[in-house]
């Protein structure tokens, strides 16, 4: 099929829309292995977002252009890249709607259109420097604020905030933990404030973990509202103060301070006929091949509803590291080729001034419930021989399911390394390795890179799993 560009009937083989990594993952794959077929896609905006690299920009650290991905990631395999919005899917017709009034026919349709920061419902959410952050206008918005409302250029590094600038972060997530931090270090005034009594609350719930980062928090200057929730944001113009559940009141001034809401995210699914989808409230549901329920129709990343590869029932996994796997088993199976994603498992990293932390599997209040009785061990080495200069330290938590002792969830604080132990923890999850199995992990040792060949952190953790339970 030809993509018959400018006329108000277009038509494609696979028509993708959204050029997330989960669009570009899959039309990169179709487009590579089959040059033959037309593949399109959806995208607004005039970027696709290296997401992950946004506080580092408001940072400083990065110019804010860096998290722009160029156009060459789709347009160099020979993908049709449309700078429009999909308005209405016709699925019966084979056909979606776009914003100029125009509309495009296709063969096969991927729906992967992400999803968007949650606006809490509390008074003065609306209000003008109450932000989310997701996109590249976002992203420049902020650097505006941050910059005291003064142009900048995106390819410039930029420096203090003005004098007593003030923000509130809500939510300690790893994005609003990220960028609180980013804000801190930029000389801002930094109110962060969680709902849960411990930061990161979907990634760690050992004190011995959340007990560290909350110290490290501190240590920045960040003031931290921990265990309160957001209660009411008051001002006409602007947010001029934030009220917390305790009653604390953040003053803020509305003409230069602002408020960053990184309190969860809804799927962009709005513009669908909900009646014809199958789907939950984190989005629409996909079976182990990405199908929806709808012929022709694939769905992938955070737009999706999909099960837990834990225990099998729904979860949510709004990750990158999640929408790429998908997109790739929606691209094998649109081609033919057998594939299944084995479900979530939400590993998953961040930092927090000095410290690198990581999770994977289940924390051991989500464990419970779920109905999964779990125990947990600990275990803490330093991660260079004794001897070597530069020391650093690695904490590991394991969760352990009581009866059957199968891996189900692993935190991490430490200085090194904390990635590469949570990649390695999440594949014994999904093998459903036990702690005896790993009591019999065969590792590495060198002086720079691990303590004594005589310890390893994982085996002690589950080493003490083992004789816990004689
Ligand atoms: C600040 C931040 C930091 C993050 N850090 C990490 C991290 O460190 N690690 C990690 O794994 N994940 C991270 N994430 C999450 C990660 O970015 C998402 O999970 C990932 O982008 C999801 O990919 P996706 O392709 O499903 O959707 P998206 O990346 O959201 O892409 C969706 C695309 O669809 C387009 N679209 C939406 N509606 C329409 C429409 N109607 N018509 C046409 N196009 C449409 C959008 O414009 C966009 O291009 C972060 C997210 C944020 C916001």
């Amino acid at each position: 099929m030809t993509d018959t560009k400018n006329t108000s009937q277009r038509k494609t083989d696979v028509l993708i829309i959204g050029g997330g990594p989960a669009g570009i993952q899959a039309s990169r794959m179709l487009k590579t292995e089959h040059p033959e077929w037309d593949v399109t896609v959806l995208r607004p905006e005039s970027y696709s977002m290296v997401y992950c690299a946004i506080p580092y920009a408001l940072e400083g650290l990065i110019s804010a252009d860096k998290t722009f991905k160029k156009d060459d990631l789709l347009t160099e395999v020979g993908v049709n890249l449309l700078r429009l919005k999909a308005v209405k899917v016709k699925a019966e017709d084979h056909t979606v709607d776009l914003a100029d009034g125009s509309s495009i026919s296709y063969s096969k349709l991927f729906i992967c259109v992400g999803a968007t920061p949650v606006r809490l419902p509390v008074p003065g959410a609306d209000l003008p420097n109450v932000y989310t952050v997701k996109t590249g206008e976002d992203m420049i918005r902020l650097m505006g604020c941050l910059n005291g409302g003064q142009d900048f250029c995106v390819s410039d590094s930029p420096d203090k905030v003005p004098e007593g600038l003030k923000a509130v972060v809500v939510g300690a997530g790893a994005i609003g933990l990220e960028q609180a931090t980013a804000f801190r270090t930029r000389g801002a005034e930094v109110h962060l404030v969680e709902m849960q009594d411990r930061p990161l609350p979907l990634m760690l719930d050992g004190e011995m973990c959340s007990e560290m980062i909350t110290k490290e928090i501190l240590e920045t200057g960040i003031h931290f509202h921990v265990g309160v929730s957001l209660k009411e944001m008051v001002g006409e113009e602007g947010c001029e103060a934030v009220v917390l559940s305790d009653g604390t009141r953040i003053d803020l001034d509305p003409c230069k301070d602002f408020v960053v809401l990184a309190a969860g995210m809804k799927p962009e699914t709005g513009f669908l006929d909900l009646d014809l989808f199958d789907h939950r409230p984190d989005g629409l549901v996909v079976d182990k091949h990405m199908r929806t329920n709808v012929p022709d129709v694939w769905a992938a990343g955070d737009c999706t509803s999909f099960y837990s590869g834990i225990d099998g029932k729904p979860l949510g996994g709004k990750l990158a590291t999640n929408a790429v796997p998908m997109a790739k088993v929606a691209a094998q199976d649109m081609m033919g080729i057998e594939a299944s994603y084995p479900g979530f498992f939400n590993g998953a990293v961040t930092v927090m001034g000095h410290l690198r932390i990581g999770g994977t599997g289940f924390t051991e209040s989500f464990a419970r419930s779920r109905g999964i009785e779990v125990f947990s061990t600990t275990a803490e080495l330093p991660t260079r021989f004794p001897m070597m200069p530069e020391k650093g330290f690695i904490r590991v938590r394991l969760l352990f399911e009581v009866e059957s002792l199968r891996l189900v969830g692993a935190q991490m604080v430490g200085t090194d390394a904390v990635a590469e132990r949570i990649d390695l923890l999440t594949l014994a999850i999904q093998h459903r390795l036990t702690a005896h199995d790993l009591t019999q992990l065969s590792y590495s040792a060198q002086p720079w890179q691990t303590f004594f060949p005589a310890k390893n952190v994982i085996v002690e953790a589950a080493t003490a799993a083992v004789n816990s339970r004689r």
